[in-house]
């Protein structure tokens, strides 16, 4: 028995149809929030997909060492910040398809197609509503002015998501508006910055703060577990100013891109294709309460329940051109 069922392998081998594909996947996203997309996958190609999870520095020394050897085809990974590093590295290479550029919106994605979203986060106001009025907030830029004074609360200015809100406003606002407004902030601080978006959270709920700029994924979670909890979510720069301005809410990505020596190209596009596809989007998006990239598809109904926002249309790749100067800039505002 045992004989004729290597036998049916050899064969099966031998006639090329046995070999399924494979594909791997090194994520700086953790396992809840990829592996169900990669099943679904599987499920409906037949495509088995490999994965490692590790923080964004040692997968990008990772992949760097291994160069010509390594197994990795996917690069996936939050923020175009470190998209764009990846690509300057030289450990991403460009994709031509027709599919991406259409399912995804041309900011969100890389202009040389190094990398493309695949998701998408916004940063925005959480306020506590027994001591703000919603009428009293408009602007990123407004929070740096006098009437907030005491009342912000912001993240370390070492997470690459504010550098990367830092660098895109440089790109749309110039260095010297945009460094008015981080100086306001920084004078408007109620609290040194803290180590999370929770903290932050967790800091206007008890009342230590009025305002303050949080990816909203999580905001979504801790109301999800914490209906109570005193927060309101609040969509900036959505009206024209007289001040210079973003000229909407600032958005970036979880997103990926195609490893500089994938073993299966045209595997690991197909894939990266069918993740910006109608089916996938939803599913995606949702596991981090985040918004799909595809316009064609609508958001999971509890981020849908904050109500329709306009993004700020700036191409994703300032926000790591910029980076660099963002974080000088940062520093010499005095945004620890
Ligand atoms: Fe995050």
């Amino acid at each position: 028995m045992r004989s004729l069922v290597a036998f049916a392998l050899i064969l099966g081998t031998l006639s090329g149809v046995a070999r399924a594909a494979e594909l791997t996947v090194y994520s700086a996203r953790i396992e809840d929030l990829i592996k169900p997309v990669f099943d679904r996958y599987t499920e409906e190609t037949g495509t088995t997909i490999r994965f490692i999870t590790d923080k964004e520095g040692p997968l990008l020394q990772r992949l760097r060492a291994e160069g010509k050897s390594s197994p990795a085809d996917i690069l996936l990974t939050v923020d175009a910040g470190n998209l764009w590093q990846a690509a300057k590295l030289g450990v991403l290479q460009p994709i031509e398809s027709e599919t991406l550029e259409k399912n995804i919106p041309a900011h969100l994605r890389d202009k040389d197609n190094n990398w493309f979203g695949f998701s998408i986060r916004a940063r925005t106001a959480v306020y506590h509503p027994g001591r703000v009025k919603p009428a009293e907030l408009s602007s990123y830029e407004d929070l740096a002015t006098a009437k907030w004074k005491d009342r912000l609360c912001l993240r370390t200015s070492k997470k690459v998501y504010n550098q990367s809100l830092v660098a895109m406003m440089t790109a749309e606002l110039g260095a010297e508006r945009t460094e008015e407004v981080v100086r306001g902030w920084v004078a408007n601080l109620a609290t040194a910055p803290f180590a999370s978006d929770n903290e932050v959270l967790e800091a206007i709920a008890a009342g230590r703060c009025d305002v303050g700029l949080v990816n909203t994924y999580y905001y979504g979670r801790m109301v999800r577990n914490d209906p109570e909890l005193p927060l309101k979510l609040f969509w900036l720069n959505q009206k024209p100013s007289k001040g210079k301005q973003l000229a909407g809410v600032h958005v970036n990505v979880s997103g990926a891109g195609l490893t500089a020596n994938s073993p299966n190209k045209q595997e690991a596009i197909k894939f990266l294709e069918w993740l910006s596809s109608k089916e996938a989007q939803g599913l995606f998006a949702a596991l981090n309460l985040e918004f799909p990239v595809n316009p064609d598809v609508e958001p999971d109904p509890l981020t849908a329940h904050w109500g329709p926002f306009k993004q700020d249309q700036i191409n994703l790749s300032e926000a790591g051109k910029g980076q660099a100067d963002a974080v000088r800039l940062m520093d010499r505002s005095g945004y620890r």
